[in-house]
């Protein structure tokens, strides 16, 4: 039997580093050589959290413009393998952001 799945690209979605540039500005470089550049106040606006998007519906909760241009990253750590977890200094702490989530916002046009 041959095996018909895809297989999952799963190099593509590890990081190679992360890299905290500045106060409000993060990048990631990929283990396939993608530079992805993030600013805290549109990862602050993306977040996946429960509190922030509607778990059942996936409407997001967050009006974007509570968020100021001015956010900070107040501290990253690493959930798992899988996953980045931000603390900002608004105070908001709840979001996990899985690699592949990150890798997904990379390719739209505010990032
Ligand atoms: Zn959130």
């Amino acid at each position: 039997m041959n095996e018909a799945k895809p297989r999952e690209p799963r190099e593509a979605i590890e990081p190679r580093e992360v890299m905290q540039e500045d106060d409000a500005r993060l990048r990631i470089t990929w283990a396939d050589g993608r530079i992805c550049h993030y600013i805290a106040s549109e990862l602050r606006r993306a977040c996946p959290c429960a509190q922030c998007v509607n778990e059942w519906s996936g409407e997001r909760m967050l009006n974007p413009e509570a968020v100021s241009d001015d956010l900070k990253i107040g501290d990253i750590s690493i959930v798992g393998r899988y996953a980045l977890n931000f603390r900002w200094s608004d105070g908001h702490e709840t979001g996990i952001y899985s690699f592949r989530y990150l890798r997904e916002l990379c390719g739209k046009d505010s990032f």
